[in-house]
């Protein structure tokens, strides 16, 4: 008799998207005219630029030629992307990586959600609340979490992040062996200043701990306070691998191309107290489980880094960040306090007093025929929140302000 592996009984259920989705539905079906903005998505809509389709066509043509058709590719990334990336995204920063510390992949959510495999079950994790919600689920499944009491797993180290700390989270009262930090942060918008990162760093290498840095977002950066990648901080080669993603970037989000770093140095103990690096690990792993991103595709993810392809993707990335100043500003306009929407495409709006997050949810859209997303579907801590994104059209971004701005809280 095959046994099921009881850690997915374990997972919570995902309402937050179809309780939505059902709420959308009723309204739309009560009211059947309304015309309904959705600031909810968390998806690009603009459509792939035009360097990028290039190189896919070219791709296209080689396949269906004896001489340049391509079967099975390395696992790990051509070389040309491997080094396109370390060429374009860390050289321009003074950081050296090799070519066999990038791992490009399908998807910065299948990575940050397979590393977890690297680890034995017994590791402690610490993940922010609110949290893009895969890096807690992959532990779950993974038997790292124990179970959840009224949404709280037992063995998980939260770490709160509000207005309070301003969104950047003390270090756990505890230990923990693996944390996990988001930034530029999906949902709240935010970023941790570069002192902090470097705090967290040095928090790792004293605790024997290993950071799991998302930067999927890191096109969005403006500030200058933050890091684009987490090894322009000195001794993070020891303790972190980074995740990046050509899906917000470059709109790859149905293309599916991103890649993990994972230095050399970066290690964890056997239990005999050896210590093992996870470079080889996660070669390992992907060689045994992925056989990598399609020809078609790496060829398009390396057109991201060529002169036109940089200069297109990001007008498209300025298109998205202006939706956000229009959220950002309106909202403020009225008196609504917002965070983020500077460095993310995302802006997190604090419910006016004595509101929760579904009230606010309601109210935009029973009033303002607007989706969004409640804070608290993030984690305890999103309660008094709502997400907002600036990855709808210009128009529809400045309609969506305009209503919101003709209501009263
Ligand atoms: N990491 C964060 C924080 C995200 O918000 C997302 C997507 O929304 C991802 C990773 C997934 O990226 P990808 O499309 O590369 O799988």
């Amino acid at each position: 008799m095959a046994h099921v592996n009881e850690n997915y009984l374990n997972l919570q259920g995902s309402y937050l998207f179809a309780t939505i989705a059902h709420k959308v539905a009723d309204y739309k079906k009560a009211h059947p005219d309304a015309d309904i903005i959705s600031l909810g998505i968390g998806d690009v809509t603009l459509p792939l630029a035009p360097a990028i389709i290039e190189a896919m066509h070219k791709a296209v043509d080689e396949m269906g030629q004896k001489e340049t058709f391509r079967g099975y590719g390395p696992e790990q990334g051509y070389d040309f992307l491997r080094q396109a990336i370390i060429k374009g995204d860390y050289e321009p920063l003074g950081i050296t990586i090799a070519d066999d510390e990038v791992f490009v992949s399908d998807g910065a959510k299948s990575d940050v959600g397979n590393i977890q495999e690297l680890f034995s079950e017994d590791n402690i994790i610490a993940i922010t609340d609110p949290v893009y919600p895969v890096y807690l689920d992959s532990n779950v499944m993974g038997g790292r979490t124990g179970k959840a009491v009224d949404g709280i797993f037992e063995k998980v180290v939260y770490l709160p992040c509000s207005a309070e700390n301003n969104f950047s989270p003390a270090f756990p009262k505890e230990h923990v062996d693996i944390v996990y930090l988001c930034c530029p942060n999906n949902p709240t918008g935010t970023v941790l200043s570069r002192k902090r990162l470097s705090e967290w760093i040095q928090y790792c290498k004293d605790n024997d701990a290993i950071l799991m840095f998302d930067s999927a977002y890191e096109s969005f950066i403006s500030s200058q306070d933050t890091v684009h990648s987490i090894y322009e901080l000195p001794d993070a080669r020891q303790v972190a691998i980074e995740f990046r993603s050509f899906s917000k970037t470059a709109g790859f989000t149905g293309v599916r191309c991103a890649y993990t770093v994972v230095p050399k140095e970066v290690s964890a103990k056997t239990k005999d107290g050896k210590r093992q690096p996870l470079n080889p690990l996660w070669n390992r792993r992907q060689c045994t489980k992925f056989n990598g991103v399609p020809y078609i595709t790496q060829r398009a993810a390396e057109a991201v880094y060529t002169p036109e392809g940089r200069k297109q993707t990001r007008e498209n990335i300025a298109y998205y960040k202006e939706n956000a100043r229009i959220i950002r500003e309106g909202l403020e306009s009225i008196g609504l306090t917002v965070y983020g929407g500077v460095d993310a495409p995302y802006i997190w709006l604090q419910t006016p007093k004595g509101k929760t997050s579904w009230d606010m949810f309601d109210i935009l859209l029973e009033q303002a025929n607007i989706v969004s997303t409640p804070g608290s579907g993030f984690g305890p801590c999103g309660e008094g929140y709502l997400r907002l994104t600036s990855f709808g059209s210009r128009e529809n971004t400045i309609r969506a302000v305009e209503r919101i701005k003709k209501l009263s809280f």
